[in-house]
């Protein structure tokens, strides 16, 4: 096994690699910001990964999904924009369900997927809100997304980031079933959301403390990564 990541990408600390025990993986776990990233070596290939999103039943036939993505739109998204806001759904999967929602609603809304969408975001066209609906946990590199979804906003603007947060104990981290997908690779709680989002240009705004973060693009500020 290559062991050639000394340190955190996400705050530089010195991390430290462990294995879990019921599946032999490795993960590296920070004990500067607390993230968690699952060791290269274990990342799926990308066409095995490919077909695991689309084993996903998230559709707008799946009312139990429909409706929980409404309870988030109510709950993070319409207070913060208004009506024909420019919205970037990232990381929408095969049915952009999320930006289909959105557009019902009367938001202005393009998704993006790197495996399922051919659109590819304009870098000189500025959203009013970027939203990353449980996609942190695929990320390989987080730093290079959010510096990349920093330069896509307007100043001042919202990016809200949905992932579900590492289990306060760290020996629970074994038996957490939000690690045993095998295209989970990234693993945050708040404090590693907000280290990561003052890297790369965002100012937090705020958490429910489970699984949701909002954070807003630093105003007036020539941020490059
Ligand atoms: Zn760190």
């Amino acid at each position: 096994m290559n062991n050639s990541i000394p340190d955190c990408i996400i705050c530089g600390s010195r991390w430290s690699l462990f294995h879990t025990k019921r599946d032999c993986l490795c993960y590296y776990r920070c004990p500067g910001c607390s993230f968690i990233y699952l060791h290269p070596d274990h990342h799926p290939d990308p066409e095995v990964e490919k077909e695991r999103y689309l084993l996903h039943d998230n559709s707008m036939a799946n009312t139990g999904y429909v409706d929980m993505l409404n309870r988030f739109i109510q709950t993070h998204i319409l207070h913060r924009i208004r009506p024909a806001s420019a919205v970037l759904d990232f990381g929408s999967g095969p049915e952009p369900v999320l930006s289909h929602l959105l557009k019902q609603r009367g938001f202005i809304c393009d998704s993006y997927d790197p495996f399922f969408t051919s659109f590819q975001p304009d870098m000189h066209n500025r959203y009013d809100m970027i939203i990353l609906f449980e996609v942190m946990e695929h990320l390989i590199d987080p730093v290079h997304v959010m510096s990349s979804l920093f330069s896509l906003l307007h100043d001042g603007k919202y990016c809200v980031v949905s992932t579900r947060f590492l289990p306060e104990q760290p020996d629970q981290f074994e038996t957490w079933w939000y690690r045993m997908d095998i295209t989970h690779r990234s693993f945050f709680n708040a404090e590693t959301l907000y280290t990561l989002a003052e890297r790369t240009g965002f100012l937090p705004v705020q958490t429910n403390g489970k699984k949701c973060i909002v954070i807003k693009k630093k105003p007036n500020i020539n941020y490059t990564y």
